[in-house]
C-alpha cells in the first residue's frame, strides 16, 4: 500500500520505463518494420534517453515542474509521431497537478486524465485505430478504478491493462499513422507504439514497487 508518491518513486518509475524501452529497442523497430518504417525502437529509445537526461536535471522538490520539463524535452525529439505524443503525455501529467513534492492517489488519477486528454488532442486517433492509444487509454481507465488510495494497485492495474491493450492491437486494422497504408495487411501484427506504451506502463509498475 502506497498512499503518496515522492521524487524517489517517480524517479524509479521513469527509469524503469525508460530502461525497459531501451532494452527492447530492436524488438520495437522490428514491430515497426512489419507495418511501418522500422524506426520506432530508435526514436522511442532516443526519447527515453532524453527523458533520463531531463529527469537528472530536476527539480526534485517540484514534481509538476519536473514533469513539465520532461514534456518539453520530449516535444523536441525529432523524427516521427513519438515526440509530440510523448511530450504531450508528460505535459498533460504536469498540467493535472499542483506544484509540490508529493502526489496522492486522487491527484495521480487527475494527472492521468489530463495526460489522456492532451495525448488524444495531439493524436487524432481513436480507440481501435491500432496505435499507442490502444494501450494508453485502457491503462488510464484502469488507473481510474477505485483502488482505495493505493498507488501501487493503480499502477499494477494500469500495467496489466496496457499489456492487454497492446496485445489487442494484433487483431486490429490500422487506421492511423504509417501503418494505415497497410490497412488489412496490418492484421496479425502488434502495433509498435502500443508495444512501447505497454513497456512504459509495466516499467511504472516495476518502479513503484522498488
Ligand atoms: P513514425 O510512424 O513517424 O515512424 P514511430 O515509428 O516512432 O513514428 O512511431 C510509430 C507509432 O506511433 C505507431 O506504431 C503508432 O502506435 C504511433 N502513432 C502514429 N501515429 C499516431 C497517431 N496519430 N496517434 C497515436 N499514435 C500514433
Ligand atoms: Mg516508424
Amino acid at each position: 500500500m502506497l498512499k503518496t508518491l515522492e521524487f524517489e518513486n517517480l524517479k524509479n518509475m521513469l527509469l524503469c520505463a525508460a530502461d525497459d524501452v531501451i532494452d527492447n529497442k530492436s524488438y520495437l523497430s522490428e514491430l515497426d518494420a512489419v507495418i511501418g518504417d522500422g524506426d520506432h525502437g530508435t526514436t522511442i529509445s532516443r526519447a527515453m534517453e532524453i527523458l533520463k537526461e531531463s529527469l537528472g536535471q530536476g527539480p526534485e522538490d517540484d514534481l509538476k515542474q519536473l514533469l513539465k520539463n520532461i514534456g518539453w524535452a520530449l516535444l523536441g525529439v525529432n523524427g516521427g509521431a513519438t515526440g509530440p505524443l510523448l511530450g504531450s503525455l508528460f505535459k498533460g501529467l504536469s498540467d493535472g497537478m499542483d506544484s509540490g513534492a508529493e502526489i496522492d492517489a486522487a491527484v495521480l488519477a487527475k494527472m492521468f486524465v489530463s495526460a489522456r486528454d492532451s495525448v488524444l488532442k495531439v493524436s487524432g486517433a481513436s480507440l481501435g485505430d491500432k496505435t499507442m492509444i490502444d494501450a494508453f487509454v485502457p491503462a488510464v481507465e484502469a488507473v481510474l478504478e477505485d483502488a482505495g488510495g493505493d498507488i501501487v494497485l493503480m499502477l499494477e492495474r494500469a500495467g496489466a491493462a496496457a499489456v492487454a491493450g497492446a496485445d489487442a492491437t494484433i487483431e486490429m486494422t490500422a487506421k492511423k499513422g504509417r501503418a494505415k497504408n497497410m490497412a488489412d495487411k496490418s492484421v496479425g501484427h502488434k502495433d509498435a507504439g502500443a508495444a512501447s506504451m505497454s513497456l512504459i506502463f509495466k516499467g511504472f509498475e516495476k518502479g513503484i514497487k522498488m
